[in-house]
């Protein structure tokens, strides 16, 4: 099957050949029709399955084959609304890159820098704005932003949008489109709330759904590297060295713990600059091109912030804390491997982190190989502590080591270590997986949030 066989035009073909893709991925030979026959659409699929063509591609075809509505007014014809900064600004570059040879007009605007330039932006017209919830919603409140004749709406990582909070400001900018429209909702997981949405939203939708990370796992190596809690960053400095890893996407919980694993890769001579929510948009947008560009060695990042990062074939995922969250887990390690290329994913796991191990194992339905690495064989007796899910306010904690560094204790975790029988990770042969959660793996219901986000549901979130 070939883009040509999908029904899109040759200056579209043309433009995502030269980009190098052959062969639509399993999501676009789905989507790609469903979008061109112009219904509604729910999309079950994850970053990394090539779902930002899947919606751009047909999207640029129906704008670029009939007449705006409103051309005197250059109005928006298209909005597209992401969860963060850096996966809007990577959705608008697609756009930019598929729209060689049609040549509509696009622009992103998201929180965190100056408004000014956007506004002057969206004055000159704009056919497509890609655009976080709560900086759109800034726009329209100083009426710089026209979204009445908006013909095709498109919510991307939809999931990820109501757990940053961000459900009001999408239901105020719904509230000013025009009732009859497109409507496309992508998300990769489908709870309630999605549900919800969805049915409030969606016409009639199509519905796909892509193979999930979860049962794709398989084509990323996962290993868990056993060790004490205050010996992980020597660890981490002992494999980018001894394995000339020159490419490293590092996960921590927390900001702090981001900042901290920075700071002693540093000192080990590593290059590392950390990327989450209290950096400036300047800073982020830096880590993240040198990280690209092969300047920075390491790239430290919280789940929030790495959201939308795509790097392609991305050799090496480590989760230096495990997430609270299993789904984050699959995320993380969908980093690498992306679009079928292969990559290695390493956990680095202390005796605290062994229920979230388990819950992780139990969600991908499979146990993770275990390796220890010599040198750093854990303590056998080490006693499990309480695990700190969130920065303190004032940076606290510090425990040596130990992202986040701190024994709050009096975090909420249903997730503390309470279970010896899994001994120190890599200790003795493991026997069985428990079953898979019912229900899982959609995260259905309502989930702890990830770290690094607000802990409660303001009207805003600083992605925003
Ligand atoms: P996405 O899920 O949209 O974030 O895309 C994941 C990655 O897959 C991006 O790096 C894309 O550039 C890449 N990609 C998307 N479509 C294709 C394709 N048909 N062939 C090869 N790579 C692709």
């Amino acid at each position: 099957m070939s883009f040509a066989e999908l029904g899109l035009s040759d200056a579209i073909v043309r433009a995502v050949t030269e980009h190098g893709y052959t062969i639509p991925t399993p999501i676009q030979m789905q989507a790609i029709p469903a979008v061109l026959k112009g219904g509604d659409l729910l999309a079950g699929a994850q970053t990394g399955t090539g779902k930002t063509a899947g919606f751009t591609l047909p999207l640029l075809q129906l704008l670029s084959t009939r007449p705006a509505k409103a051309p005197e007014l250059r109005a928006i014809r298209a909005l597209i609304l992401t969860p963060t900064r850096e996966l809007a600004a990577q959705v608008e570059e697609s756009v930019r890159t598929y729209n060689k040879y049609v040549k509509l007009s696009s622009a992103v605007v998201f929180g965190g820098v100056n408004i000014n330039p956007q506004m002057s932006r969206l004055k000159q017209g704009v056919d497509i704005l890609v655009a976080t919830p709560g900086r759109l919603l800034d726009l329209m409140q100083q009426g710089a932003v026209n979204l009445k004749h908006v013909e095709i709406l498109i919510l991307d990582e939809a999931d990820r949008m109501l757990d940053m909070g961000f459900i009001r400001d999408i239901r105020r900018v719904l509230a000013v489109l025009p009732p009859k429209r497109q409507n496309l909702l992508f998300s990769a997981t489908f709870s309630d709330e999605i549900k919800t949405l969805a049915d409030g939203l969606l016409n009639n939708p199509a519905m796909i759904e892509v193979a999930r990370r979860n049962s794709t796992v398989e084509v990323i190596g996962q290993k868990i590297h056993p060790v004490d809690r205050d010996r992980k960053h020597e660890l981490l400095a002992h494999l980018i060295k001894e394995r000339n890893w020159y490419q490293v996407l590092v996960f921590t919980r927390t900001k702090h713990g981001a900042n901290n694993l920075v700071e002693k890769l540093g000192k080990a001579d590593i290059s590392a600059l950390a990327i989450h929510g209290n950096k400036s948009q300047a800073a982020r947008t830096r880590a993240l091109s040198e990280f690209k560009d092969g300047s920075l060695q390491v790239l430290v990042a919280t789940d929030i912030a790495a959201r939308g990062i795509d790097i392609d074939q991305l050799p090496h995922v480590v989760n230096y804390d495990l997430p609270n969250v299993p789904e984050d887990y699959v995320h993380r390690i969908g980093r690498t491997g992306r679009a079928g290329s292969t990559g290695e994913a390493v956990s680095l796991v202390c005796v605290d982190e062994k229920s979230l191990l388990m819950d992780i194992e139990r969600f991908i339905k499979r146990e993770i190989e275990v390796e220890v690495i010599a040198g750093f064989v854990p303590d056998p007796n080490a006693k499990a502590q309480p695990i700190q899910l969130r920065s303190a306010g004032g940076g606290g904690g510090g425990g040596r080591g130990q992202p986040g560094g701190g024994r709050s204790g009096g975090g909420r975790s249903q997730n503390q270590a309470k279970s010896p029988s899994r001994a120190q990770p890599g200790s003795a042969p493991r026997k069985t997986s428990a079953p898979a959660r019912p229900g899982s793996p959609a995260g259905q219901g309502r989930r702890p949030q990830p770290a690094g986000a607000p802990s409660a549901r303001p009207r805003r979130n600083s992605q925003g």
